[in-house]
């Protein structure tokens, strides 16, 4: 097979989502009172609207369309007033009632987009010369680093509940295929449910991979899941379909299943991109049809081929009342959605003076912003910029700190008082523990001395001594600097502060 660069020369790759999200952080079901749980024993949170008995009438819970007009303004989507719910049938044990109660033509949430910045080695992945957004309008302009920011529109966002947890056992990976016996859970059956559809404006594997990331962290940030694709309280699928550069109409896609993390989502689109040009160019056709991606294996298996449209006689449901939803609950929605990743990275950046990248991180997930934030509490100057240094590069290496403990080993360091070698050593000692790295640092005697008047004597004195070096530094040899700080710190046991002493050795030499 070609590589992803080589496909991406003659052929356009148009990929679009389709993200579930389970509104996990509310007490109950969709449409009844049912509690909202994960690891509690099977069947025991269901009551006869969400095991389907006849009779048993639904009633839509507020909170979740809270949730969902919430997501849809984060997304800049236009929240309609009036939508309804539909029934879309199937039969199928892990929903008892023969139908999924979904939305029609008309969602909550209809036409937004969220603008994906682009950036690092993920940016090479679009040809440079490529610059049409997915709308086929928009011109994308690159920065000189090359990254670049891509508008991706969202088709809409409407509301449904899950299916019940199907178990097979005896037979291969969990699959029915040769099981001996199969089990229903129906705990799940009725969860709130959000999916959320992009129009096919992603080209890139990467893209997609930003966009996911991206909707995690809103909807993480907005509180209405803990979205994590480990656990499958947000689950994609990945639709995928190539065109020859210059076309207009759009291929066959093929739509991928099973992706339950970042890296398998963009390895599975690069695999799949690389097949369909594989197909292709042999002379082949490309079916519509679901596939399956083996992480393990590295490919993507067909799982069933769609050749008609399934029917699932979708029709309006006679059980719920259609809604009209008020300018002031829309507006209560609106005054509930905390400060956004994107507002907060640009604060970060302009108050902070953080690099993007860095501020982009910290912005990025609200319980990592959170404790940012407090360890920011009475933190001033250089050290500002040092508590985000260590939330970046030190912190992520310890699974106990408190945001003290950080601000602290932050003041440390910007006072050059240790070594950020010596930070790592502070922070394994402080780890898990109320101690105080100030205190950690005299225990152990770690303090660098940065002071001009107790450096200076030993400067002389090394100068004096190594007159070889000073000859050979007054020669040209400039390295030699490196031989006399080391001296320098063996004089002082250690405890002088190697850059003072490269600064005062210069000063002096040049003089
Ligand atoms: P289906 O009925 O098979 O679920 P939809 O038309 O509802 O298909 O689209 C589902 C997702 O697939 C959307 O995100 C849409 O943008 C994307 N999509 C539709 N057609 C294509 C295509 N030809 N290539 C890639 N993605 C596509
Ligand atoms: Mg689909
Ligand atoms: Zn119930």
């Amino acid at each position: 097979m070609k590589t992803l660069e080589e496909v991406l020369k003659d052929w356009e790759a148009v990929i679009g989502l389709e993200v579930h999200t389970e509104l996990t952080t509310l007490d109950t079901k969709m449409f009844c009172n049912c509690r909202l749980s994960h690891n509690d024993p099977p069947n025991t949170n269901v009551c006869p609207v969400c095991l389907g008995m006849p009779g048993a009438l639904p009633v839509p819970n507020k909170k979740a369309i809270q949730s969902i007009v919430m997501a849809g303004l984060a997304t800049n989507c236009q929240i309609m007033k009036h939508s309804m719910f539909y029934r879309k049938h199937y039969f199928y044990p892990d929903m008892a009632k023969n139908y999924q109660t979904t939305q029609g033509p008309v969602a909550f949430c209809m036409h937004g987009h969220l603008d994906l910045k682009v950036s690092g080695a993920g940016a090479k992945e679009r040809p440079a010369w490529e610059t049409l957004a997915g709308d086929g309008e928009t011109e994308i302009e690159r920065e000189e680093d090359g990254s670049y920011t891509a508008p991706i529109r969202i088709l809409r966002i409407h509301m449904e509940e899950d299916a019940a947890k199907m178990v097979h056992s005896g037979g291969e990976e969990g699959r029915i295929t040769g099981a001996a016996e199969s089990f229903v859970d129906y705990n799940r059956c009725g969860t709130p449910l959000i999916e959320l559809v992009t129009e096919p404006d992603l080209r890139t594997p990467e893209e997609a991979r930003l966009f996911m990331e991206k909707l995690q962290q809103t909807f993480r940030t907005l509180g209405i899941s803990d979205c994590s694709l480990e656990s499958g309280s947000m689950r994609c699928d990945g639709n995928i379909s190539l065109r020859r550069r210059g076309e207009k109409r759009l291929g066959t896609k093929a739509e991928m299943k099973n992706i339950n993390s970042f890296k398998s989502l963009h390895d599975a689109l690069e695999y799949e991109i690389r097949r369909q040009a594989e197909v292709l160019e042999e002379g082949g056709i490309i079916y519509q049809e679901t596939r399956h991606w083996e992480p393990s294996k590295r490919r993507t298996i067909v799982m069933r081929q769609k050749e008609t449209a399934d029917d699932y006689r979708l029709m309006p449901d006679p059980d719920l009342a259609p809604f009209d939803l008020s300018d002031e609950f829309i507006d209560d929605c609106r005054s509930r959605i905390p400060e956004l990743p994107d507002e907060k990275c640009a604060r970060y950046e302009k108050s902070y003076g953080i690099k993007h990248a860095d501020a982009a991180q910290l912005a990025g997930d609200p319980d990592v912003s959170k404790f940012f934030e407090e360890a920011l509490e009475g933190v001033e100057g250089k050290a500002v910029a040092m508590v985000a240094n260590v939330m970046v590069n030190l912190a992520p290496s310890y699974d106990a700190l408190a945001p003290a403990q950080v601000a602290s080993i932050a003041k440390l360091l910007a006072a050059d008082a240790i070594t950020f070698a010596q930070a790592r050593e502070v922070l394994d000692a402080v780890n898990g523990t109320d101690k105080d790295p100030e205190a950690v640092v005299d225990e152990r005697g770690m303090r660098q001395v940065s002071d001009a008047g107790a450096l200076e004597p030993i400067v002389d004195e090394v100068l004096a001594r190594c007159t070889d070096q000073v000859a050979q530094y007054k020669a040209g040899n400039k390295k030699v600097v490196g031989y006399l700080v080391g001296q320098c710190m063996k004089a002082s046991k250690g405890k002088g502060n190697p850059k003072r002493f490269n600064e005062m050795l210069t000063a002096k030499l040049e003089a």
